[in-house]
This record gives structure tokens, sequence and C-alpha cells, in this order.
């Protein structure tokens, strides 16, 4: 909800003109950083989050506002390939002991 900056009557965010006074309704608040058409969950960089899952994890909170499905597929790459790799260095580690 925006206001008119001369009457200050409640106008609806999409209003152009005022209908009390008639002025021009002042623009939006500022747009939404959101964007849409690069909000799609991009192969090259989940393959680097896996590869480097710190990339992923700060890719994550850092572009979470702009391309929040992108960043999340990141980030959830990051978070899966570091489990992965901390169970293997896990596995690696007991049966290394084991059988050594
Ligand atoms: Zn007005």
């Amino acid at each position: 909800m925006k206001y008119c900056t001369k009457c200050g009557k409640e106008l609806f965010d999409e209003a152009v003109f005022c209908p009390n006074c008639g002025c021009a309704a002042p623009n939006p608040p500022t747009a939404s950083p959101y964007r849409a058409a690069d909000d799609h969950v991009s192969v090259g960089l989940c393959v680097l989050a896996a590869m480097i899952p710190l990339f992923g994890i700060i890719y994550w909170p850092l572009m979470h506002r702009e391309t929040p499905k992108k960043a999340q597929a990141c980030g959830i790459t990051a978070i899966v390939s570091w489990a992965v790799c901390a169970c293997l260095g896990f596995l690696i580690g007991f049966f290394g002991a084991i059988l050594l």
C-alpha cells in the first residue's frame, strides 16, 4: 500500500493517479530485487557448489533475495556434497583403522 504525496489518501500499489485529488501517484516503493528471469536451477553452479561446498554455502544467503531457487539449489548441493565427503572420509578412516 502507498499514499498520495499531495493529499495523503491511501492508494492501490498499481494506481497511477490519486482518485481523490488527481495528482500523479508516487512510484511503488523500491522494486523487489527478485530476478525471475535469472531464477532457474543452474547445473553449472550446482557442479561448482558440489566441488567447492564453501562456495555454495556462501552463495546461498548472498543470492537468496535475487534468485532464491538458484541459490537454494546451489546451497543444498553444497551441503549434500559436504555431507557425502564427510561420510566418505569417516568411512575410509574407519575401515582404514580396522584393516591396517
Ligand atoms: Zn491525492
